[in-house]
């Protein structure tokens, strides 16, 4: 079910997901914005059978790789929630999910219940840290941040890209009991479930998950004063897409994160 590369350092950890290696080259930005941000918590990468040359950069920058199996899921719950299923019953209408993002695998996220950590962060392997954020680590289980990146009817979901989490078997078990019940949709995937698994989600404020569309949809909203954690929602920094144009800044951005010289200092960064 687990099989960790190495022990564990410390009882805090940074998690991050990887199925496919897309995901290994946001993880690697990531692991990197980490390092970056001097935290001293350990970083893990939870990931199904991915080649390990897509993982070996992610070990170079410390992590500690831990191999998952997705969730063992019914055979109705898989089907309900593959990808033309789910892109048919509940359309992305506001942005393009690329082609590499399969639905289903966002429920492993669920695996890092299953850790032998304290206190995890949990952090979308399209997202960056821009400024240290260890004293989430101190917060209780669970806090994740509103899904905001339209206008104020987006402070009634979480986003499920950061949050909170205290790992424990027997959340872990009773998560998947509560998961997989006959003909249940979650429309969008593990947001959607963690949603309503914590109906008190604890609200973070919107800088530790700023969602790229603030950029262009909000922006009265960005502040590059204050914002810890910047993520690319829908269209990947990585990929070509139609929105690049609007969001180079941004793109730009992770790039420097992405690659292995000096990142910009944000306070010399234009304002949307
Ligand atoms: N993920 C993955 N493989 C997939 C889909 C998702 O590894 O096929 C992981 C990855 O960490 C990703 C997260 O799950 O960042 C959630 O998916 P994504 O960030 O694409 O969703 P969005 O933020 O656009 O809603
Ligand atoms: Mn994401």
């Amino acid at each position: 079910m687990l099989a960790a590369d190495r022990p564990a350092r410390g009882d805090r950890a940074y998690v991050t997901l990887v199925t496919n290696p897309d995901y290994a080259l946001g993880a690697r930005a990531l692991l990197r914005s980490l390092t970056l941000s001097g935290t001293t918590a350990d970083l893990v990468v939870l990931h199904t059978d991915v080649a390990a040359e897509a993982l070996a950069p992610l070990s170079a920058l410390g992590a500690r790789l831990v191999q998952v199996d997705l969730l063992p899921t019914s055979p109705a719950f898989n089907e309900a929630h593959a990808r033309d299923a789910l892109h048919a019953r509940a359309a992305f209408t506001k942005g393009t999910k690329p082609p590499f993002h399969t639905p289903l695998d966002n429920f492993a996220k669920l695996r890092l219940w299953q850790l032998d950590y304290a206190s995890v962060v949990f952090i979308d392997a399209d997202a960056l840290v821009l400024r240290n954020v260890d004293k989430l680590f101190a917060y209780p289980e669970f806090c994740a941040a509103p899904n905001v990146y339209e206008g104020l009817g987006d402070f009634h979901r979480m986003n499920s890209g950061v949050f909170t989490a205290k790992p424990s078997e027997a959340t872990f078990n009773d998560m998947l009991e509560k998961l997989d019940q006959p003909g249940v949709f979650w429309r969008r995937t593990d947001q959607s479930f963690l949603q309503a698994y914590f109906p008190d989600w604890h609200g973070l404020p919107v800088v530790c998950n700023m969602l790229q569309y603030v950029w262009f949809a909000m922006p009265e909203l960005w502040s590059w004063d204050e914002i810890r954690i910047l993520h690319f929602q829908y269209e990947k920094p990585w990929q070509q897409h139609d929105k690049a144009d609007r969001l180079r800044v941004l793109i730009d951005l992770w790039r420097a994160y992405a690659g292995d010289g000096p990142v910009p200092d944000l306070a010399g960064l234009p304002a949307p």
